[in-house]
């Protein structure tokens, strides 16, 4: 049995993602007798985030520079924009308005110009299709090339395994070789 507050502090760890009750023992126990080096790197590396944390006011991102890292990128492509599912977040079926799903930031910021492709990745679900239709129906009039990533066999997988419903729509995504 540990003392109460490194247990809170295994409760905590456990809830992050990827992380089971029992992963987050050993991470605490390892931390605790590394108090000098790895506790003391990790709590100012998090208090540091935490200062620092500010959202992106052209993507939404979350980062510590203001345009975020991918936005001040001077590599990426402008004229591309890429609509990211966030499974948390966005939902067109469980009745969340279209303010929550941040798609009229989206709208302006598209209209405002400079922009020739959006592509759409959202969940290959019908959740995330829903989504996809919602947000093809509010950009439709802008003067852009719409996409969205392809459903199909998955890199390494066998047509064996495939249900009807992908074997289908990898059909449909047909595309000429090379
Ligand atoms: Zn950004």
């Amino acid at each position: 049995m540990a003392s109460q507050e490194i247990e809170t502090l295994m409760q905590a760890l456990a809830r992050l993602p990827g992380l089971g009750p029992r992963s987050a023992r050993r991470a605490v126990l390892w931390l605790v007798k590394r108090r000098e080096t790895a506790l003391a790197g990790l709590l100012d590396a998090l208090a540091e985030v935490r200062d620092r944390l500010v959202e992106c006011e052209t993507c939404g991102n979350v980062d510590t520079t203001n345009p975020c890292g991918v936005c001040a990128d001077p590599r990426r492509d402008s004229r591309s924009l890429c609509v990211v599912e966030d499974v948390a977040e966005l939902s067109a079926l469980d009745g969340i308005g279209p303010e929550d799903l941040s798609i009229a930031a989206l709208v302006s910021r598209v209209a405002a110009g400079g922009i020739e492709e959006v592509v759409l990745a959202m969940n290959a679900t019908l959740e995330g299709q829903t989504t996809a239709h919602y947000i093809a129906e509010k950009l439709e009039k802008l003067p852009i090339r719409l996409t969205q990533l392809a459903h199909g066999v998955p890199v390494g997988g066998e047509l064996d395994y495939l249900d009807e419903g992908t074997l289908a729509q990898a059909l449909r995504a047909r595309r000429p070789i090379g």
